[in-house]
């Protein structure tokens, strides 16, 4: 029997290394059998000491499944108390201590559990979870909904084009943003998903407003670093344009710099497919990551976007407005667009046209929007010239 329960554990060691961390399975893991029928099993180098929680819940269902021993079923559960380096002790014997501590509280909890030693750590896991599982069934529940903000040409007034922004209406937490849910989408890969529909609403949307009759606009999407490295990104793109009946000269792709500067052989080779189908490739948070300026050349891309944190402060810290200038006129040297981002007051405003941008996005024009709303500011400006072909 322990010699089968060894093998499981072992078992799903490997497996679960990869999906606690999102990484290959790091050499150090260890299972040991420290005496009777407690097993020891050391985890290294993990991102949060919540994740181990993820390791238990597999061991827990792997040893769910019933023995075979000399034709006998045998049905047995696993109780087990985690530690976490450095917070719940600094060295092998505190751990361990602290570990068996935690293993007594699962057994009296029913067994068949985990429990981390530390009260705090036992409730982020339990957030992180109920959290993961939420938004593992947001998609089929239709939680999901896109903003979006209008991308002003501010020579003409006019609307030149509009990013969609993803928010989850969650049933108890009300609007969550994205910055609250997109890096556990990440790292679970529930990225991939709900990716795909916004993709395919954001140009579903895009086409009805041109349907409309409205003066004709881009549809700006934000991709993420693990949809970004996937071989199905430009099959989605594809898919989506299609499905949606949409130009996908008009579709824009927002991609971090620091997404871009990560491989670049195979950024260069995902981006020239997209190229290929005409989309336009923009570089949000541009100035945030580690730049290699060599890349600007090398990557086809159409447009920087200048990130809000040089914006917020261009009228008053002389280093900000240095740095957002000398990416205008950088911008301008290698003929590619540039949208200043997160502009909110009339100051910024008058800066940056003065360097030369044009092309702007913050709560000084609108806040991002639901649908309806965006169609408004449409509305509005449908009198105004349309010289919006700046950005064609
Ligand atoms: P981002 O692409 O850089 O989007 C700009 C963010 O700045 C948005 O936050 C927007 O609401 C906010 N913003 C716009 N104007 C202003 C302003 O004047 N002042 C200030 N303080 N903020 C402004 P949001 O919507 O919370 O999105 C945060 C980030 O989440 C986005 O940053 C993007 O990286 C990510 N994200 C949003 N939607 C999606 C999506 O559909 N897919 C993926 N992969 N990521 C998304
Ligand atoms: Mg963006
Ligand atoms: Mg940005």
């Amino acid at each position: 029997m322990l010699q089968a329960v060894a093998e499981r554990l072992k078992r799903c060691l490997r497996s679960s290394d990869t999906l606690a961390r999102g990484e290959v399975a790091a050499a150090g893991d260890t299972v040991a059998r420290l005496g009777g029928d407690e097993f020891i099993v050391l985890l290294t180098d993990m991102a949060r000491g919540e994740d181990a929680a993820k390791v238990a819940r597999r061991i827990l269902e792997a040893l769910a499944d019933p023995f075979r021993l000399d034709e006998q079923e045998v049905f047995i559960t696993g109780s087990l108390g985690i530690s976490v380096f450095p917070h719940d002790g600094e060295d092998a014997d505190t751990l361990l201590k602290n570990a068996d501590t935690a293993m007594y509280h699962a057994k009296d909890a029913g067994r068949n559990g985990y429990q981390f030693y530390s009260g705090s750590m036992n409730a982020a896991a339990f957030q992180r979870l109920s959290m993961e599982n939420n938004l593992r069934r947001a998609l089929e529940r239709d939680e999901f909904l896109l903003h979006f903000q209008p991308q002003v040409d501010v020579a003409t007034g006019a609307i030149v084009g509009a990013e969609a922004l993803v928010r989850w209406r969650h049933p108890e937490l009300g609007l969550v943003s994205p910055a609250d849910f997109i890096p556990l989408a990440e790292e679970t890969g529930l990225i991939l998903p709900i990716g795909e529909w916004v993709l395919r609403r954001a140009c579903v949307q895009a086409r009805a407003w041109q349907d409309a009759g409205y003066p004709p606009l881009h549809m700006a999407v934000n991709i993420s670093g693990r949809q970004f490295r996937q071989q199905l990104l430009v099959r989605s793109v594809e898919q989506a344009v299609a499905a949606a009946g949409y130009d996908p000269r008009r579709l824009e792709l927002e991609i971090t710099e620091s997404v871009l500067m990560r491989s670049a052989e195979e950024t260069v080779r995902t981006l020239r497919h997209l190229k290929e189908m005409g989309s336009r490739i923009s570089v949000d948070d541009f100035g945030t990551g580690y730049s290699s300026l060599n890349y600007l050349t090398r990557f086809p891309i159409d447009a920087l976007k200048i990130d809000q944190s040089f914006v917020r402060d261009i009228t008053t810290d002389p280093a900000d407005a240095a740095i957002t200038t000398a990416v205008i006129a950088m911008a301008a040297g290698l003929k590619l667009e540039v949208i200043a981002e997160g502009v909110e007051t009339p100051e910024q405003v008058a800066f940056l046209r003065r360097q030369g941008c044009h092309l702007m996005q913050g709560y000084h024009f609108s806040r991002p929007v639901p649908a309806e709303e965006f169609e408004k500011l449409l509305q509005a400006k449908a009198g105004a010239p349309r010289l919006s072909q700046a950005t064609g």
